[in-house]
């Protein structure tokens, strides 16, 4: 009789929305679709792919598009459908089997659960007021013996930045590889990837579906030395960035102006998101002062402020302690504020 091995038996599946909202500001997206231009031009790059043939396997043109807009060297990256397939493959990859993986919590969802479905015990640093402690998690890294570490910053959910000395300060003093998500590094600005190749154990990750607003093309990029990216090309799928999305991403990537503006928009958006919330809550919840393209509320009322605004057509993301808020077009953050205004009165 087959049984389920023991890890798979009481996982629960990540269940994203496919009900229909009026406004959707749960999954971090950018609002803003590409102008007509650039969508004319990707359809125009469709007639280039051969369809019957596979994809470029080392996925150079979207390497050298993504490497152009943030002025880096395209060997040392590494593309992926979503940074959410790369994350797999690395936790699969870099630990020894009944290794451990250190995350940092609350965190992305996604680093537990792929641990957990390769068998990988799961270390986990607490977050006192949602800050990351990096004493803490080098101590908890080197003494756990964690092959891995891996946390978001700019921090999703809790939309706090750790600044850059900190961040060095972890990836230097833990002895185990760490993977750096900055998925929303392009709305703080400490990143660390103009120094990628100090370091013999980062691997730093970035997303085409957040601020570049392509979340329906699935791309991810990782980036690292030139030692811990031949092993990402060795232990990948070897087609695993389809031709349709590359092409496509490119025609976009290669506007460097249309991209800045783009992300200043959702910055603005952020911001009034923030100042116009800030000024309504009562005094026992607190907003976070965001480094991201979202706002997080602490509130004991989560449950129901979420439930609440479902009823007004708007959808937003519930966590136990907090919810998320992500910045749309004016209007619909006119909507959820109206909304969780009218909640609060
Ligand atoms: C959204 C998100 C991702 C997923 O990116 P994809 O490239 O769409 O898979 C990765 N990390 C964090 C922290 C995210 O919030």
């Amino acid at each position: 009789m087959y049984s389920l091995p023991k890890k798979l038996q009481d996982m629960t599946p990540y269940t994203p929305h496919t009900e229909r909202f009026r406004v959707r500001l749960d999954a971090n997206e950018s609002p803003f679709m590409p102008d007509r231009a650039a969508i004319d031009k990707m359809k125009s790059a469709l007639d280039k792919i051969e369809f019957n043939r596979y994809p470029d396997p080392s996925a150079k043109n979207i390497r050298e598009c993504f490497a152009s807009l943030y002025g880096l060297k395209p060997e040392l990256l590494t593309a992926s459908n979503g940074s959410d397939e790369i994350i797999s493959v690395i936790i699969n990859a870099f630990c020894d089997a009944g290794g451990s993986v250190c995350v940092i919590e609350p965190d992305f969802s996604m680093y537990r659960f792929y641990a957990e479905v390769c068998g990988l015990n799961v270390v986990a640093v607490k977050k006192r007021d949602f800050a990351i402690d990096p004493d803490e998690v080098i101590k908890t890294v080197n003494s756990s013996g964690a092959q891995i570490l891996i946390f978001s910053n700019p921090c999703n959910p809790t939309s706090l930045g750790l600044d850059r000395e900190s961040t060095r300060k972890i990836v230097k003093n833990v002895n185990s590889l760490v993977v750096l998500d900055e998925a929303y590094m392009d709305f703080y600005d400490q990143s660390l990837l103009g120094e990628v190749e100090e370091y013999d154990n980062l691997i730093i990750l970035r997303t085409c579906s957040k601020m570049l607003g392509l979340a329906a093309l699935r791309i991810g990029i990782a980036v690292a030395n030139k030692r811990l990216t031949g092993i990402l090309n060795t232990v990948r799928s070897p087609y695993n960035m389809n031709s349709l999305s590359a092409l496509a991403a490119c025609e976009l990537l290669s506007d460097h102006e249309y991209v800045k503006t783009v992300n200043q928009k959702i910055i603005h958006s952020r911001d009034w998101l923030y100042n116009e919330i800030l000024a309504f809550i009562p005094d026992y919840c607190k907003l976070i002062k965001p480094c991201t393209n979202f706002v997080t509320l602490v509130t004991d009322q989560a449950r129901e402020i979420y439930d609440f605004l479902k009823t007004k057509g708007v959808l937003i993301r519930c966590f136990d302690e907090f919810i998320r808020i992500t910045a749309g077009t004016q209007s619909e953050n006119q909507a959820v504020t109206a909304a969780l205004k009218e909640f609060f009165r």
